[in-house]
């Protein structure tokens, strides 16, 4: 249809005015254009476990190629149930209190959906992970940050100050949002943080709505604690996390909320409308995948350390300073050294002339000028592939 029909009688709802396509995705095809090495989305470039893709397999020989449950696989609720106690200490009821969605991307909107009128606030601590701002949005809701400051010293800790915090809660605000592990700062939100976000709920009525999909990706001795396991709690938070990170199959598409039976039943009317459900024997094979032993999150988490052990001083070496990540799976780091004007302008040069895809780190702030300096590396990738953009980096220096 021609442009001028479109803009003549705004055949386009206002909504989408409000925010762009994700950057993210973007430079992963800004990568393949350029023959870049991809260190920009976060998907790992090694294989899925084996025992989990035979299931997968098994699952689609034995025929579970038909809508699951709406709300999720009965074996795959079971299994997150189990684990919510093993691992968090949570008790949750599979049969009320879970609903499985196509990633915790869609559980995320769901979730807000499920819970948000117009002119209802969500806070959320910036710099963030760029769904959330358009997810708040589509909505209805306002999106209000709260600054996290990054350290002064590369060991030193992202923080939020306690009276901003405090500022941006009052009677309209709906929800907070709070990524633990965090993306794309790396911060693990310590238990004293967590309770005084705690205190905040409590006072002014409001939902936590916490994104875990990081949960098990944890480096230097970091605990990762679940917002619903503290007192007071279980019964306004909503736990979103999925088998993307955990089990290196993000494009599986499978995901979970575990919130009280009231919220669910929100959440699950509003899933169900939006995509009736996720894929069935991929649910299977994530039933059989919670069931891993424990020595395989210890493993992806030493494999990950390692993998940060190897970008980071590389990048350091580049020129870049970087924000060691407590957890999570990417490194922020600042540009200043380069003398950039922006951050668009140096992951453009970084992407055509040098080779190597990043995230501008504007795209995980409200204003872009607060990340003008900063930009994301993801190192979810092979030590091949980290080596890769180790060489091409040097050029970085010659220049
Ligand atoms: N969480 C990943 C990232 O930040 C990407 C997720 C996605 O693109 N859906 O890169």
């Amino acid at each position: 249809m021609a442009e001028h029909a479109i803009q003549q009688k705004s055949l386009l709802s206002g909504r989408v005015a409000y925010f762009t396509e994700s950057v993210i995705r973007e430079m992963t095809r800004q990568a393949m254009l350029h023959g870049a090495v991809n260190l920009s989305q976060g998907f790992p470039d090694f294989p899925a476990p084996e025992e989990i893709k035979r299931a997968a397999q098994e699952a689609i020989a034995a025929d579970v190629n038909q809508y699951a449950i709406t709300w999720g696989a009965k074996n795959l609720r079971n299994a997150i149930a189990r684990q919510m106690q093993l691992w968090q200490g949570v008790a949750v009821d599979p049969e009320r209190e879970i609903t499985v969605c196509c990633g915790s991307t869609e559980t995320m909107i769901a979730t807000l959906l499920a819970v948000c009128n117009a002119g209802d606030e969500v806070v959320i601590f910036e710099p963030f992970y760029e769904n959330y701002g358009p997810d708040a949005i589509l909505s209805g809701a306002k999106p209000r940050f709260v600054k996290l400051r990054p350290p002064g010293t590369p060991d030193g800790e992202w923080a939020f100050d306690e009276r901003e915090l405090r500022a941006a809660f009052h009677n309209h605000t709906k929800a907070i949002i709070v990524n633990t592990p965090n993306n794309p700062t790396g911060k693990v939100f310590t238990r004293s943080e967590l309770a005084l976000i705690r205190d905040l709920c409590v006072e002014f009525n409001v939902l936590a709505i916490t994104d875990e999909i990081y949960e098990h990706i944890l480096y230097d001795g970091t605990r990762h604690i679940s917002m619903a396991a503290l007192e007071g709690m279980r019964d306004r938070t909503i736990t979103i996390n999925g088998l993307s990170k955990t089990y290196s199959v993000t494009g599986w598409r499978v995901g979970w909320a575990v919130a009280p039976p009231a919220i669910t039943d929100a959440i699950r009317k509003v899933h169900d409308f939006l995509t009736v459900g996720a894929p069935a024997p991929l649910q299977e094979a994530g039933a059989s995948a919670l069931g891993l032993p424990a020595s395989y999150y210890q493993e992806l988490a030493e494999g990950y350390r390692k993998r940060r052990d190897r970008l980071v001083p590389v990048l350091t070496e580049a020129g870049f300073r970087c924000f060691r990540p407590r957890g999570a799976y990417y490194v922020m780091t600042d540009i200043s050294a380069f003398g950039f004007a922006s951050d668009l302008e140096f992951v453009k040069y970084l992407v055509k002339d040098i080779g190597v895809a990043s995230v501008p780190g504007s795209s995980f702030y409200n204003d872009a000028r607060d990340g003008a300096q900063q930009v994301r590396f993801a190192f979810c990738k092979r030590d091949e592939t980290l080596d890769a953009a180790g060489e091409r980096l040097k050029k970085l220096r010659a220049r």
